[in-house]
């Protein structure tokens, strides 16, 4: 076995243990394994050992891996993105998980039109309310998603955060809550049904899992450290 389909294989293990301890069901959890300065031939190994999701930062990175893998697996945007790079990022990514802001929004719903597509997106949430770290703040959140539901060719799927960084993954647990507990507000508040929450990384993936997360963007834990 690669070493990183062995480490594909203890994340997906911590993944189904955590769904063990919250009494969740492991297929409401997607693994994203973040690809992002890792070359083909490690993306290839992933993939070898079923690795079928990936997640990208950098548009000009994502568009020559997608080339040289194609659609064979489905590929998401987990960084910030501008809105000048939205026709990009509409071409190449099956769902954006950092949209902070309506200009972005409706910078990605008009590039989606002509395309003929609806963009699966998640909006991101400054859940640490950190002056360093994109995201709407929390309080922001209901009168942003409203706005961006009403755009034609987006679909809100559910909500993303990134909480600060600590050494102690248990510390991250209460941004994890806030933003499972926005969601439900949200939810109620715009009858939409949010059902993904992006949260948890290679630290702290097992606790975002725990407090609901749907999406768990890994990369460091599949692939080593980037360098
Ligand atoms: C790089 C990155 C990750 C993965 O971080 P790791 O610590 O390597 O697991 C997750 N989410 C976003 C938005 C990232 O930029």
């Amino acid at each position: 076995m690669t070493p990183i389909a062995q480490n594909l294989q203890e994340v997906r293990a911590a993944i189904s243990a955590a769904c063990q301890r919250a009494g969740r069901d492991p297929g409401r959890v997607r693994l994203v394994a973040v690809s992002k300065t890792v070359d083909l031939e490690r993306i290839r190994a992933a993939i070898d050992a079923g690795q079928d999701l990936f997640g990208e930062n950098y548009l000009q990175e994502a568009r020559a891996k997608i080339a040289a893998l194609g659609r064979q697996v489905n590929w998401h945007l987990v960084g910030h993105l501008q809105s000048n790079k939205a026709r990009g990022a509409v071409e190449l990514f099956d769902l954006i998980h950092a949209v902070d802001r309506l200009k972005l929004a409706q910078a990605l719903s008009a590039a989606a039109a002509p395309q003929g597509k609806v963009q699966d997106v998640l909006i991101q949430v400054n859940q640490g309310g950190e002056a360093t770290k994109s995201g709407v703040m929390p309080a922001a959140a209901p009168a942003l998603l409203q706005e961006v539901a009403r755009l034609p060719h987006l679909r809100v799927l559910g909500l993303m955060t990134m909480p600060p960084w600590f050494s102690d993954p248990e510390a991250a647990r209460p941004y994890f809550l806030a933003l499972r507990e926005l969601r439900d507000r949200l939810r109620g508040l715009t009858g939409l049904p949010l059902t993904e929450l992006s949260m948890g990384m290679s630290g702290d993936f097992a606790v975002a899992v725990e407090e609901g997360a749907t999406l768990v963007r890994v990369g460091a834990a599949i692939f080593g450290q980037r360098r």
